[in-house]
C-alpha cells in the first residue's frame, strides 16, 4: 500500500468516526431533552401528590394586622377570623388585600398566595409572541427604531431618563393600513426584548355587562404590573377609543367607561415602571384625542403600505424558506405587485408555492411567482370592486 493510499484510508476512516461522532452528539442531546420533559413531569406528579396528602386549607383576604403576631383575614366563604401567623412567612408581605392559604383546623396563615388572575387576562397573557425577529419585518427600519426607542430604550436603561430628567415615554401608537406589518412589530420587540406580553384585541373586551369592560382593564394592568416587565399590546384600539360623544346609547356609555378606566389606568401607572403599552389601529381619524395626547400615547408611528423597495424586501423575507429553481427575479414580482401590503406578498409566496404543487414539483421556479403575482393582483382588484360605495 502507497503512502498515499494510507493516507486516503485514514481520512475515510476519520470521517467515518466524525460523522459517528456527530450521530452520537445528537443523540445525546435529544435525550438531555427527554430527561428535561421526564423531570418536569415527575416534579408536577410530586407536586400533585403533595396537595393531595396536605390538609386542606381556606383561601382568604387579608384585612388588617392587630398586633406583631395577630391578623384579621376575611375568609373566601364569608367570616372573618382573628389568626395568627407561621414563623417563615415575611411579615412585611401580608399587607391589606393580600392573598392568604389558611390552615384547616388551626386557621393559621401557611403561606401568602398571588394575586387572582381573572381567566380573561390569564389566557390574554397566553399568546406568545413567538420567535420573531427584527429581520423577519421587512421595510420598516426607520418604524423599528422609533419603537425601539420609545419601548426599548426606558425598559433597559431607564437611568439615562432621570439623568436627562425627562419621563420616559409610556407607550405609542401604530396606524396604517391593514395588512402592513403592526402586529408582527410588536411581536418583534416583545419577543426581542423576552418581557412578558399581554395582546389584547379591543373589541373582544367590550363586555355586554355593564362595567366589565372597565374591571377587565383595571385586571389587565394589574397583571400587568405584577408582572414586570411586560408590553400590553391593544390591537383594533379604535373600539373602545373612538371619539366620545355626549349623546349615546347604553352600549356606547359602556364603551366610554372603558376608555375612561384605560385613560386612568394609563395616567396611573409610575412612568418608570417596566409597563409598555402598543396600540395599533387602522382608523386613527376615529380616535379620542385624549388618548392620543402627549404623556399618554407620547408617539405615533406611521405604518405606511410598502414602497418599491420595502416590497422587495418583505418578498425575500417570506420566500427565503421557499426551495427555489433557476434565477428568481424579485424586481420584475415587485413591479408587477403596486398597491400590495405585506400579507398579500405573503400570500403571493404561498400561491407560488401552490402553483408549483400542483405542477408535481417540489421547488418553485420564476414562472410560478409572476403567475401568483398576478392571481393576487386580481383578486384584490375583485375585492376593491365589493368595497361599499355609498349611493
Ligand atoms: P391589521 O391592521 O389588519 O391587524 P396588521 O398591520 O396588524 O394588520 P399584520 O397582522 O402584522 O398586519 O400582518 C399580517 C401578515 O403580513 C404578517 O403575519 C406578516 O406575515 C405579513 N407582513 C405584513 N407586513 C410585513 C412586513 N413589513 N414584513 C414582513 N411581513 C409582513
Amino acid at each position: 500500500m502507497t503512502a498515499d493510499e494510507r493516507r486516503e484510508r485514514a481520512l475515510v476512516e476519520y470521517r467515518k468516526k466524525l460523522m459517528e461522532h456527530k450521530e452520537i452528539d445528537a443523540k445525546l442531546k435529544k435525550m438531555r431533552e427527554e430527561l428535561k420533559d421526564l423531570q418536569k413531569d415527575f416534579d408536577k406528579s410530586e407536586n400533585d401528590l403533595k396537595a393531595l396528602q396536605s390538609v386542606g386549607q381556606i383561601v382568604g383576604e387579608m384585612l388588617k394586622q392587630l398586633t406583631e403576631e395577630k391578623f384579621i383575614v376575611k375568609a373566601s366563604n364569608g367570616p372573618r377570623y382573628v389568626v395568627g401567623c407561621r414563623r417563615q412567612i415575611d411579615r412585611a408581605k401580608l399587607v391589606p388585600s393580600t392573598r392568604v392559604a389558611l390552615d384547616m383546623t388551626t386557621l393559621t396563615i401557611m403561606r401568602c398566595l398571588p394575586r387572582e388572575v381573572d381567566p380573561l387576562v390569564y389566557k390574554m397573557s397566553h399568546e406568545d409572541p413567538g420567535d420573531v425577529k427584527y429581520s423577519n419585518v421587512g421595510g420598516l427600519g426607520e418604524q423599528i427604531r422609533q419603537l425601539r426607542e420609545v419601548i426599548e430604550l426606558p425598559l433597559i436603561n431607564p437611568e439615562l431618563f432621570l439623568r436627562v430628567g425627562i419621563t420616559p415615554p409610556k407607550g405609542c401608537l401604530l396606524y396604517g393600513p391593514p395588512g402592513t406589518g403592526k402586529t408582527l412589530l410588536a411581536r418583534a420587540v416583545a419577543s426581542q426584548l423576552e418581557t412578558n406580553f399581554l395582546k389584547i384585541v379591543s373589541s373582544a373586551i367590550v363586555d355586554k355587562y355593564i362595567g366589565e369592560s372597565a374591571r377587565l382593564i383595571r385586571e389587565m394592568f394589574n397583571y400587568a404590573r405584577d408582572h414586570q416587565p411586560c408590553i400590553i399590546f391593544m390591537d383594533e384600539i379604535d373600539a373602545i377609543g373612538g371619539r366620545r360623544f355626549s349623546e349615546g346609547t347604553s352600549a356606547d356609555r359602556e364603551i366610554q367607561r372603558t376608555l375612561m378606566e384605560l385613560l386612568n389606568q394609563m395616567d396611573g401607572f409610575d412612568t418608570l415602571g417596566k409597563v409598555k403599552i402598543i396600540m395599533a389601529t387602522n382608523r386613527p381619524d376615529t380616535l379620542d384625542p385624549a388618548l392620543l395626547r402627549p404623556g399618554r400615547l407620547d408617539r405615533k408611528i406611521e405604518i405606511p403600505l410598502p414602497n418599491e423597495l420595502s416590497r422587495m424586501d418583505i418578498l425575500k423575507i417570506h420566500s427565503s424558506k421557499i426551495t427555489k429553481h433557476g434565477e428568481i427575479d424579485y424586481e420584475a414580482v415587485v413591479k408587477l405587485s403596486d398597491g400590495f401590503n405585506g400579507a398579500d406578498l405573503r400570500n403571493v409566496c404561498t400561491e407560488a408555492g401552490m402553483f408549483a404543487i400542483r405542477a408535481e414539483r417540489d421547488y418553485v421556479i420564476q414562472e410560478d411567482f409572476m403567475k401568483a403575482v398576478r392571481k393576487v393582483s386580481d383578486t384584490k382588484k375583485l375585492e376593491s370592486k365589493l368595497d361599499y360605495k355609498p349611493i
